[in-house]
């Protein structure tokens, strides 16, 4: 009687209204429900909105418990589910499962943002049918399938559906029709799904005139890349510069054509298998060039391949692999190395529209592979570098944009704008991040102006208007002028607050930490210009207990492009007599030498704290990089000279007070007292490396708290960040460093936010 009863209860129909929040649209996620209720004979909808995926299914409470417990095996690899609630709803009794249309958005709904994916290389299925000569799409250059393809970039508008975004002037011929309706195909809704009968189409264009299409387009280009040509190549985000990257002679030519002497370029190249003749790839590195963001991976080169005007002066390389069908044809039938470089001049952003190309880049590229698939939202190419067995962001963009970051505080929609170079910014609603796109430096017109694109796409995407804005505390910065004219409520934040709230909230802490912020300049509280700065912080206050001794910028901004100007004011400083140093600066005439000594002793030079400035007094000390043609230049050069040299710290002293000063003087005149006995550069580099962390190490013992947060842009410098982590690690200390943002001003503006939110929250208790 009693087991009766239970059977009955047990057959009796339930219906369970499920909501999944994450990235779970344009990844294949409903046809994966799909495939799983079906399978377990349950009926229902699946559909997507602005949260994300909602599904109801009917059956039996044992079968509902099935797919609850089979859910999260089921979902596709390129999705990714944060969150999982689910009610019980009366039955419905309707037959069978089905996918159904998406609803229109209405205004206020909670954040969307997770919901878009970011763009997916082409996926092993999509590699395999394009390299089939049988298959109907072999050597089509924009396959793409529910597992890969692009997103980010040319979605208008949520929720992600084929009607809103720039697919949506193809359509689909009935064979591709049959495939995108199939739930059992690997094509059911994959929005950009397209063939060579119906899809886009590639065309080979040199001044104006239209040499080749389709097929036969992408051939040609190949072909000229190979004869030495530069080829603007219409990229998932926007253009890109293809030369052969053995071909000195055409590097040597972008180069000189781009104005861009030093900066090193990124490799491409045709598979994994060819990589590892340029570079040496750990385990950690290979992953991390394989996965589905294709990004930019920072790798030691192997010597003999690559013209040597790839990258000069530096050990490390930008290398990846095609992260798009077309770029993959290009190096199966071109050169298996090919330099692409963002499709821009200088300080603009990268070319997005076929007109934009030609007219900006007619005097670099010889020949232009566009095709007539709009790219919407630019993005350039994500770079990532691997310290202590983790990739870390170095530029966060195409393959990894708009995926959100949870932070551990809520409050209402604030928007960041970020610094002034490496710009990105960041709209926070409900509890989720949404970073832009890297922006570049917001010194042109045209990349200030797609600074305000990226602020209208992070406001459309997450559905709201911010109420708050949030800006550095530095005037003269273009984001903190947006921020002034926006008529939004506004808070300043001061530029190393944000760097250690970065690194906080990222790692989800809001307890207080010694922030250890080594940048190039910002500006501090006391109006002068801090960057090598010890901070008391959590997400609300932070207070200054100590820096590195200043160090005088002869000249303002020339010193920062002549670091010899920075190495003079430290000799002077330490008390070196010049005419003993002078042949430490790197050959710099006298006259030259007399002049900045004279700004010197007139004190009318500004003093900044900035660790990026002592690399560079040191770089040049060491023989390299007395003059730089991009920011960052000579540490990385610094850092490449210590190549696998190891060394004791040098000396350094320590100046109590409030604020205490890290006297980085008598580490001056031992190098100077090293390289006069013939100490090489290389070694003097290693050992200035680990006077730093030495530095940190010693000054976080003093000021006792138990958790680091280490950021700024130094810490980009794989030997710092890794010495510097082994020291406090050993000693006991927790350690916080980036892993989702950039440690440059690339993650400012996430930092900058969660100190709103913290500070909002703060004033609303009290
Ligand atoms: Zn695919
Ligand atoms: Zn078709
Ligand atoms: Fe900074």
């Amino acid at each position: 009687m009693v087991e009766s009863m239970e059977a009955r209860v047990s057959e009796e129909l339930r219906r369970r209204a499920i909501r999944i929040r994450g990235v779970v649209q344009g990844v294949g996620f409903r046809p994966a429900m799909y495939r799983l209720a079906d399978t377990l004979g349950l009926t229902g909808f699946v559909r997507n909105d602005r949260e994300g995926v909602w599904l109801e299914i009917e059956g039996t409470a044992a079968t509902i418990h099935r797919f609850l417990d089979e859910l999260r095996g089921a979902a596709p690899p390129a999705s990714r589910i944060d969150q999982i609630e689910s009610a019980d709803v009366p039955p419905r009794r309707e037959a069978g499962f089905r996918i159904t249309e998406s609803p229109e958005a209405t205004p206020g709904d909670r954040a969307a943002a997770a919901a878009i994916p970011a763009d997916l290389a082409p996926c092993r299925d999509c590699l395999r049918e394009l390299t089939d000569p049988t298959n109907r799409r072999y050597r089509y250059p924009f396959i793409n399938c529910t597992a890969c393809g692009p997103r980010f970039t040319i979605v208008r508008d949520v929720p992600y559906d084929r009607a809103k975004t720039t697919m949506a002037v193809f359509t689909m011929c009935r064979t591709c029709r049959r495939e995108y309706d199939d739930p059992r195909d690997r094509r059911f809704h994959a929005e950009p799904n397209a063939c060579g009968a119906c899809g886009p189409k590639a065309a080979l264009v040199a001044g104006q005139h239209t040499l080749s299409t389709g097929r036969t387009a992408v051939s040609d280009a190949a072909a000229a890349i190979a004869d030495g040509k530069i080829v603007a190549i219409k990229g998932a985000g926007g253009f890109v510069l293809a030369v052969s990257a053995a071909s000195e002679a055409a590097v040597a030519r972008l180069r000189a054509r781009k104005h861009r002497p030093h900066k090193p370029f990124a490799v491409m190249a045709r598979s994994l298998e060819a990589l590892a003749a340029i570079a040496d790839l750990d385990d950690i590195a290979q992953e991390a060039v394989t996965s589905p963001v294709r990004p930019i991976v920072l790798v030691p080169v192997r010597g003999g391949v690559l013209a040597p005007s790839v990258a000069p002066g530096l050990r490390d390389i930008g290398v990846y692999l095609p992260p798009t069908p077309l770029q993959h044809l290009l190096l199966a039938e071109g050169p298996p190395f090919q330099v692409m470089t963002s499709g821009n001049l200088a300080d603009e952003p990268i070319a997005r529209t076929s007109a934009e190309a030609y007219a900006r880049l007619a005097a670099v590229a010889d020949l232009f592979l566009v095709h007539d698939r709009e790219v919407h939202a630019r993005a350039d190419d994500s770079v990532v570098r691997t310290a202590r067995r983790h990739p870390i962001p170095i530029r966060r963009a195409r393959g990894i944009v708009p995926e959100a970051i949870a932070l551990p505080i809520e409050g209402p929609p604030v928007l960041a704008v970020g610094a002034h170079e490496r710009s990105t910014v960041c709209l926070v609603h409900a509890g989720q991040a949404l970073m832009s796109q890297h922006i570049g430096d917001l010194d042109h017109p045209d990349t200030v102006a797609f600074f305000g694109e990226a602020i209208a796409r992070v406001c459309e995407l997450a559905g709201v208007k911010p109420e708050l804005v949030v800006h550095d505390l530095h005037a003269d910065y273009r984001s903190t002028r947006w921020a002034l004219a926006s008529g939004l409520p506004r808070m300043a934040v001061q530029h190393h607050h944000a760097h250690v709230a970065a690194c906080l909230a990222e790692n989800g802490r809001t307890k207080r930490v010694t922030g250890v912020a080594f940048d190039g300049t910002g500006l501090g509280e006391d109006g002068s210009l801090w960057g090598g700065e010890f901070l008391h912080a959590d997400l609300t206050t932070s207070r200054r207990l100590g820096h590195l001794r200043p160090i005088a910028l002869i000249g303002g901004e020339a010193a920062i492009r002549e670091p010899w100007r920075i190495a003079l004011a430290a000799l002077v400083d330490a008390g070196e007599p010049l005419d003993r140093a002078h042949g430490l600066l790197g050959g710099v005439k006298e006259r030259l030498v007399e002049r900045a000594r004279a700004v010197l002793d007139a004190k009318l030079a500004p003093r900044a704290t900035g660790a990026g400035r002592w690399f560079d007094a040191v770089a040049v000390l060491c023989g390299v990089a007395s003059s730089v043609s991009y920011d960052g230049q000579a540490a990385a050069e610094l850092e490449a000279l210590a190549g696998t040299e190891v060394g004791p710290p040098l000396e350094l002293g320590f100046i109590e007070g409030a604020p205490f000063e890290i006297d980085l003087r008598p580490t001056i005149r031992e190098i100077c007292h090293e390289r006069r006995h013939g100490t090489p550069g290389a070694k003097i580099a290693a050992r200035f490396h680990a006077t730093l962390a030495s530095a940190i190490h010693q000054t976080c013992r003093r000021i006792g708290t138990p958790a680091i947060a280490l950021t700024g842009g130094c810490f980009q410098n794989r030997r710092l960040l890794e010495s510097t982590m082994d020291l406090l690690q050993a000693d006991g200390f927790h350690v916080l460093t980036h892993r989702r943002v950039p440690s440059n001003d690339g993650g400012l503006a996430l930092g900058q936010a969660a100190i709103a939110l913290s500070r909002v929250r703060s004033t609303a208790c009290v």
